[in-house]
């Protein structure tokens, strides 16, 4: 009677001092995440929101762009007509999209969102994607998160396009099928490398599921991903989806580089 009053109040305790951690942490979340602008951080009325300044220092891509790449064009005349590069050497994924120009101002939202885990902007990239990618997504049969690799995932504990994926699939409807691709070689970072290295870096490494393979056969997909620096993943993710028999696969990324420096010059 004794110890079961013990153990019973033991267990309380232990329910009181998990409810007050709780609490604390919620505190402790709202003193690191206020809803503030995810760029400047002044406050602003909801997660992820911008504020006016931040609006001004995004470049959102619009109209014109390469009908393929989604690459911005300077003059309107070239709408929905391929750009050079896709002239020259055409994509193997059907049509990418982006929501904005990867630059020294909008670096933040993405490496945010990366490396510091910071995920309350999500909601509104997966609403700036669905706008930017609305004739990626049209007849879509799901959605698919660029893979890391095993390894890579479990250091950084999540994959920031699986989150994204889903924050497209609040707004568009569309199935999240994480499960599909996987990332069967662990590649070094893209960063540093040239247009050439870095489809040398990524070939091979994604890979249909053989579960899958039944499901992407015939299936018009739609890949999701941080950002297009030149594609080389977004490719290499394309063919391997394309190999197992998808009929159509395009891209929607949060970001798009649009003059990569080369490091060699
Ligand atoms: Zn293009």
């Amino acid at each position: 009677m004794r110890s079961k009053s013990h153990g019973s109040w033991a267990g309380y305790a232990r329910f009181f001092a998990l409810r007050q951690a709780r609490r604390l942490l919620a505190a402790a979340a709202d003193m690191i995440w206020p809803p503030v602008s995810p760029l400047s951080g002044r406050e602003v009325s909801r997660p992820g929101e911008l504020d006016a300044q931040d609006w001004n220092a995004v470049r959102f891509i619009d109209r014109p762009i390469c009908r393929t790449c989604g690459v911005p064009f300077d003059h309107p005349s070239y709408d929905d007509m391929d750009c050079p590069a896709c002239l020259a050497r055409p994509p193997v994924f059907d049509r990418a999209r982006s929501a904005f120009l990867y630059d020294a101002e909008s670096r933040a939202l993405v490496l945010g969102l990366k490396h510091a885990g910071r995920t309350d902007a999500v909601a509104a990239f997966g609403r700036w994607m669905a706008r930017a990618g609305a004739d990626a997504v049209k007849d879509a049969d799901a959605l698919i998160p660029v893979p890391l690799h095993a390894s890579r995932l479990r250091s950084r504990r999540f994959n920031q396009s699986l989150l994204l994926a889903h924050a497209v699939a609040k707004v568009t409807g569309d199935a999240v099928d994480p499960h599909a691709l996987v990332r069967v070689r662990r590649t070094g970072t893209q960063g540093g490398l040239t247009a050439k290295g870095r489809t040398r870096n990524v070939a091979g490494a994604f890979k249909v599921r053989d579960r899958a393979v039944l499901r992407v056969a015939g299936a018009r997909l739609v890949l999701i991903d941080d950002v297009f620096t030149t594609g080389a993943t977004l490719n290499a993710c394309a063919r391997a989806l394309k190999r197992a028999g998808a009929e159509n696969v395009n891209a929607i990324t949060l970001a798009r580089v649009v003059k990569p420096v080369d490091p060699t010059k």
